[in-house]
């Protein structure tokens, strides 16, 4: 350890009691994890603040001894945004996990940043309200670090990003200082509206330690159904359908292609295909309303009728229990654990407009197979919002590590038509440190105007450094 890490050390355990500070090799160990293991850095230490003014004190006390540092939630990320590099001090919000109020007239609430998504949800369920941004992550995934990324999920195509819930926000900048914009207000034009910068900035701009979220009322009924399509174009005649005749009410519209359904068949004992025959694309689709009733049912049959005389669906099955909808789910959430079982994934995470989706995917997929015959692609994701799990499984006469040797000539095939189509390389797990070279390769311009907007509230470098963009030399 340097004289200068040894002597932040010190500084930092005069302002943090023993379980707030970690540095001993195994209690750091935890913290440097992170879901696919693919970033190995090294940090100082943990600080584990209980408040703002206490972490706005270890921010001051890096800032005077020019340490870095790293914002943590819960890890969950899968592009190394919340692993340090180079001996940075990680600040963990895992003490800082209050509900501070709620207030079902306003339909909002003010949470610590390190709160599990998981648990906002459920203090909203336990209002009749809802919180509706819904990860697989969100049972460890916190407030923090969803705003830190703008997560999505699978409601956005209703109720839009996290970026579209948060009212007001409290941060540490850089320097120490506490931005405090907590307020509930739903119009307020005086001036820039900064909280804004703070969401998806990944850490490199503040510390968020609190948020005021909107809330929306509960559903008070809702259907499940799973689809079979014999092609995108058809996926996306049906939910210009569903748009059309069911309005708002449409929660979700996810597609997965038969591959994912295999893997996930194979890897979920529990599992079932809903369907008596194979086909090569499947839909789930969520329609709710907050009004009691049960006229959401008949009119989604309705429109699966019509849908399937129409030839934009070849089959349908509607959940019938509320089991049998997370039976649904399973199979699309279970995607991403299951794909293991197709041995090297290269993924990708990208959006493209939805009206492009189809020659899209076309394009890109004839040029991979082109350039690694026999790769297996296996594309799932949130139709109604155009964003794509682009991920792609090795071939099955092909060894993980020579798909692995090919991974840049993919990622180059992905990425080129990304561009092309308008589309975005990052589009709900952030750049980090794996999209950041990408991020400069294809958005020069807009990098250079991020860059002088991280230099005027991060003079020193000193939030996050290496993630969404490049390390200043
Ligand atoms: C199984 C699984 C499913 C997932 N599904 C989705 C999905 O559907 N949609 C989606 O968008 N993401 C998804 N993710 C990714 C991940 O859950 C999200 O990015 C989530 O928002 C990260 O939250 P976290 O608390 O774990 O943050 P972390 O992983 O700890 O950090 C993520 C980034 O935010 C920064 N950060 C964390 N806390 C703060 C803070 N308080 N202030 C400032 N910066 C902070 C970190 O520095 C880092 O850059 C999934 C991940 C997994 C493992």
């Amino acid at each position: 350890m340097s004289d200068r890490g040894r002597d932040a050390l010190a500084a930092l355990g005069r302002l943090l009691d023993g379980p707030g500070l970690l540095h001993e090799p195994e209690d750091l160990a935890p913290y440097l994890n992170e879901p696919r293991g693919r970033f190995h850095g090294r940090a100082l230490a943990v600080a584990r603040p209980e408040s703002t003014e206490q972490l706005a004190a270890i921010v001051r006390c890096c800032s005077e001894h020019e340490l870095a540092m790293v914002p943590q939630g819960g890890r969950t990320g899968l592009v190394g945004g919340a692993s340090p590099i180079n001996g940075e001090l990680i600040i963990s919000l895992e003490r800082m996990r209050r509900l501070r109020s709620i207030d079902p007239i306003d339909t909002s609430l003010v949470v610590e940043a390190g709160m599990p998504l998981a648990r906002v949800r459920q203090i909203a369920a336990e209002h009749g309200l809802r919180y509706p941004v819904s990860l697989a992550s969100e049972g460890t995934a916190t407030i923090g670090g969803t705003l830190a990324t703008n997560a999505g999920g699978n409601l956005t195509i209703r109720y839009g990003n996290t970026r579209a819930q948060v009212l007001g926000l409290e941060a540490v900048l850089p320097d120490g200082r506490v931005f405090s914009e907590l307020s509930p207000l739903r119009k307020d034009n005086s001036g820039y509206d900064l909280k804004q910068l703070l969401i998806g900035s990944e850490g490199t701009l503040g510390i968020i330690t609190a948020a005021c979220l909107r809330l929306a009322p509960a559903p008070r009924q809702g259907v499940t159904a799973m689809l079979a399509t014999h092609s995108l174009d058809q996926g996306l005649a049906l939910l210009r359908q569903l748009r059309a005749e069911l309005g708002e009410t449409l929660s979700a519209c996810e597609f997965m292609p038969r591959l994912a359904l295999d893997f996930v068949l194979a890897d979920q004992p529990r599992a079932r295909d809903p369907f008596d025959r194979v086909h090569p694309w499947y839909l789930v689709v969520q329609v709710e309303s907050a009004l009691a009733g049960d006229w959401l049912k008949p009119a989604l049959l309705n429109v699966l009728e019509s849908a399937l005389q129409g030839g934009r669906i070849d089959d349908a099955v509607l959940a019938e229990s509320e089991q049998a909808a997370l039976d649904f789910w399973a199979l699309r959430e279970g995607i991403s654990r299951a794909q293991a079982r197709g041995g090297v994934s290269l993924k990708h995470d990208i959006s493209v407009p939805v009206p492009r989706i189809p020659d899209f995917m076309q394009a890109v997929l004839s040029e991979l197979e082109r350039a690694v015959p026999g790769i297996r692609p296996c594309v799932f994701g949130h139709l109604g919002d155009g964003n794509l799990h682009f991920n792609l499984s090795q071939p099955e006469g092909l060894s993980g590590e020579d798909f692995r040797a090919r991974e840049a000539d993919c990622n180059r095939i992905v990425f080129d038509q990304v561009h092309a189509v308008g589309g975005s390389i990052a589009a709900e797990h952030g750049v980090g440190q794996l999209r950041r070279e990408e991020l400069a390769r294809g958005q020069a311009r807009k990098l250079e105007l991020m860059a002088r907007v991280k230099s005027a509230l991060d003079p020193a470098g000193l939030m996050n450094p290496g993630k969404l963009m490049p390390v200043r030399p």
